[in-house]
């Protein structure tokens, strides 16, 4: 079967591999949809922490199910995404229904090879129902997990403010369940296309560029002098991360999505005099895989505003490099198999 290895930084190689045999516990997707993010751009720039070479990547898969072993309620032939993140199953985060955070955790088409492949083997156990959805549509369902998670972290209620900061595909999509969850969401972000996406498409009420705006101040506008009480960083950006902490009301929780190499630095006593709660959101767990799903199902998340670019499985070695490239609009490109 046709592979795509990535085999040192900034090279891909197309290899015929070894189809994946049935085994105990496994089961076998045909790939159908690969989308592809941010973790695979830094696999292949070579600025992807903890990762080695050769890798497979990919991990935001839709397929159809070909053969199981012991995936109960499942049918050959079904439509199926997957839960990448392969845990252990014993450590303390596992035995406490926190598999997403597992310290044992290997994410597959990071740690260890993922679906750039024809077919691909993966534990029944981490299968997740296509409920009919496209698989364009199930593509989609891991990264906008992530969002998902977020949010649910965040404990967000019906009609609170919520700033998302960063408006890359894991922000809209913490924007899209904000939203669902019942909030008045205001979108942060330096880059003006990315706001009028936001605006026109996700129909996000509040936005404000960090480039040319007084944030703090149009965040008290907003809020009519109240600030967030939840904000949501999904920029990975060190300076954008520590000015959030100001953002906040008093009470308020932060929640970060997006991870960056350096250190935070906050005022202890601009953190302590809002009792605030800082939490850290790292993947998603099944909940969030079925949240998605059913938002999608239910038409209140339209996967295919995500999708800005789309190549056949034999075109991603020669349009890969393009992707990185701010400059082509990337929200979301899918690589399609038969
Ligand atoms: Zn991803
Ligand atoms: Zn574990």
């Amino acid at each position: 079967m046709k592979t795509l290895i990535c085999t040192t930084p900034g090279s891909f190689e197309y290899t015929e591999g070894e189809k994946p045999e049935l085994k105990k516990g496994q089961s076998i997707i045909k790939v159908k949809r690969i989308g592809i993010c941010g973790t695979d751009l830094h696999a292949f720039e070579g600025t992807q922490p903890f990762f080695s070479y050769p890798r497979i990547l990919g991990h935001e898969l839709a397929g159809e199910l070909v053969d199981f072993d012991d995936a109960v309620g499942f049918e050959k032939g079904e439509s199926v995404t997957f839960i990448p993140y392969l845990n252990c199953g014993e450590c303390i985060a596992c035995r406490s229904g926190k598999p997403n955070c597992c310290s044992n955790i290997n994410v597959c088409g990071v740690h260890v090879d993922g679906g750039m492949v024809e077919y691909l083997s993966v534990p029944s156990s981490s299968l997740v129902h296509g409920e009919g959805l496209s698989y364009d549509a199930l593509a989609l369902v891991e990264p906008l997990a992530i969002g998902a998670h977020g949010v649910r972290r965040a404990n967000v209620q019906p009609g609170e403010f919520v700033l998302v900061t960063g408006a890359g595909p894991i922000g809209l999509g913490i924007m899209e369940f904000a939203r669902i969850a019942g909030a008045k969401v205001i979108a942060l972000d330096v880059n003006e296309t990315r706001l009028s996406f936001c605006k026109d498409k996700l129909e996000v009420p509040f936005t404000v560029n960090a480039m040319t705006e007084d944030v703090a101040q149009r965040l008290k506008e907003i809020t009519n002098g109240d600030m967030p009480t939840v904000v949501i960083d999904a920029t990975g950006n060190q300076k954008a991360i520590n000015n959030a902490f100001y953002y906040m009301a008093h009470g308020a929780r932060y929640v970060l999505v997006g991870l960056q190499k350096g250190d935070l630095v906050v005022s202890h006593p601009e953190f302590h005099k809002r009792e605030a709660t800082l939490m850290s959101s790292r993947n998603a767990t099944r909940q969030d895989f079925e949240h998605v799903v059913s938002a999608m199902k239910g038409g209140k998340v339209d996967p295919t505003t995500y999708i800005t670019h789309r190549v056949l499985f034999g075109q991603v070695k020669d349009e890969f490099k393009s992707w990185l490239d701010p400059a082509n609009g990337v929200i979301k490109a899918i690589v399609e198999l038969d």
